[in-house]
């Protein structure tokens, strides 16, 4: 039988590919949109689902508003992708972050145990829990040591959901997933900050990028396939807690490197610290330059997954590593900018 899903922050990178995932798997899509504008479409017009995805107004900050939408609905499938997701500004809006990804999941939690408590639900969990790692690869046994507001909440909403799964039997999954980004990716994070500025500075609409702490390491993987994993998750005999990673780390510097290099750019680096330089070797362009203004106050130097679990439990495996990711990133936003100067 059609089964229903509800996915929150549709608008999201992570949502439209969801959303398309399941589309094509005869799901019928309710996408919960918080109303922050048309604006905010562009990821589902891009992948041609806007007029099949359900829009319905839901905010996680609104119970009675997710009680209404919930017993209307009543949704065979709920991913939880809805958050304050950018872990800078977590640190500007510790509360509004908390309210949103701790709170919001428990509202939503307390709500799936009165109306439908077999509805099965997905937490949008993160490696962001494990902050100051304490053991390398981080495993779903690694002990967490989050390092922002935005750790703290999501590892609350974590536990909500370990305890609601033992303490009332609901079919509630973390998937902590490692960093994974995408041509949908938010213009806020390094990823798409760097390859959207390096082809806007391959035609020339911009000289420079200026970023922050270029040695934090992070495992990279490709979004739309740490999406199959979400569901694959929920389509288990038992619900349980799994880790989707690439088991690859790179440095931000490597990253800006490759990205450049993937457009014809060599880089050459100057300095240390904030008063580091990428110049580009052919012309002496400074075409990098750091800020402590993209500096967190505590930060998150290694991340590093291991999947194997969710490899020999769901048959997962990242296909697409890191020089693929990065070259798909650059060509995509080199596109972007071309039909933006037409
Ligand atoms: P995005 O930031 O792209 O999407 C998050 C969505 O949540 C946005 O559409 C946003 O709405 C929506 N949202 C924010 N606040 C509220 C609210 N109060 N009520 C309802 N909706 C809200 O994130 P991603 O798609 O990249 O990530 C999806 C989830 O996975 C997030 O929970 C994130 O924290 C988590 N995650 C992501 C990782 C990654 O590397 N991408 C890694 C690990 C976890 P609007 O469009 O209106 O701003
Ligand atoms: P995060 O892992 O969820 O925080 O994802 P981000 O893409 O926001 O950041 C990844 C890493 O890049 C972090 O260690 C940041 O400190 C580092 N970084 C360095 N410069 C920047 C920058 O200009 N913007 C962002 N967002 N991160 C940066």
């Amino acid at each position: 039988m059609n089964k229903t899903a509800l996915i929150t922050g549709i608008r999201g990178q992570d949502g439209a590919y969801l959303g398309r995932l399941l589309l094509e798997k005869g799901y019928t899509v309710f996408g919960a949109d918080r109303r922050s504008g048309e604006s905010g479409n562009w990821r589902l017009k891009e992948l041609g689902i806007e007029n099949e995805i359900k829009i319905i107004y839901m905010d996680l900050l609104e119970f009675e508003n997710i009680y209404r939408t919930i017993e209307r609905i009543k949704p065979d499938e709920i991913y939880n992708l809805a958050a304050q997701s950018f872990v800078h500004a977590s640190f500007e809006q510790p509360i509004l972050t908390s309210e949103v990804d701790a709170i919001g999941v428990l509202r939503l939690l307390d709500i799936i145990r009165t109306i439908k408590p077999e509805t099965r639900f997905y937490q949008a969990s993160t490696s962001e829990m494990f902050g100051k790692v304490q053991e390398i690869p981080q495993t779903e046994k690694t002990p967490f040591y989050p390092r922002s507001p935005y750790g703290v909440a999501k590892l609350f909403a974590h536990w909500m959901i370990v305890n609601y799964r033992e303490a009332y039997n609901m079919f509630t999954c973390s998937g902590i997933l490692f960093n994974h980004e995408s041509p949908l990716r938010g213009l806020e994070f390094i990823t798409r900050k760097l390859t959207y500025g390096i082809a806007r500075i391959k035609h020339g609409l911009q000289d420079k990028i200026v970023v922050g702490n270029l040695d934090a390491k992070r495992d990279w993987g490709y979004a739309d396939e740490y999406i199959q994993g979400m569901w694959l998750m929920l389509q288990q005999e038992q619900a349980d807690d799994y880790i989707l990673a690439t088991g690859e780390t790179h440095t931000v510097r490597e990253f800006v490197e490759y990205a450049f290099d993937s457009v014809g750019f060599k880089i050459r680096w100057e300095g240390q610290d904030v008063l580091t330089k990428g110049i580009d070797e052919k012309t002496g362009k400074v075409l990098i330059e750091v800020s402590p203004e993209f500096y967190r106050p505590a930060e998150v130097e290694l991340l590093l997954g291991n999947p194997a679990k969710a490899k020999e439990r769901l048959g997962w495996q990242p296909v697409v590593k890191f020089e693929e990711l990065v070259r798909m990133m650059t060509e995509a936003d080199i596109r972007r900018v071309i039909e933006e100067k037409r």
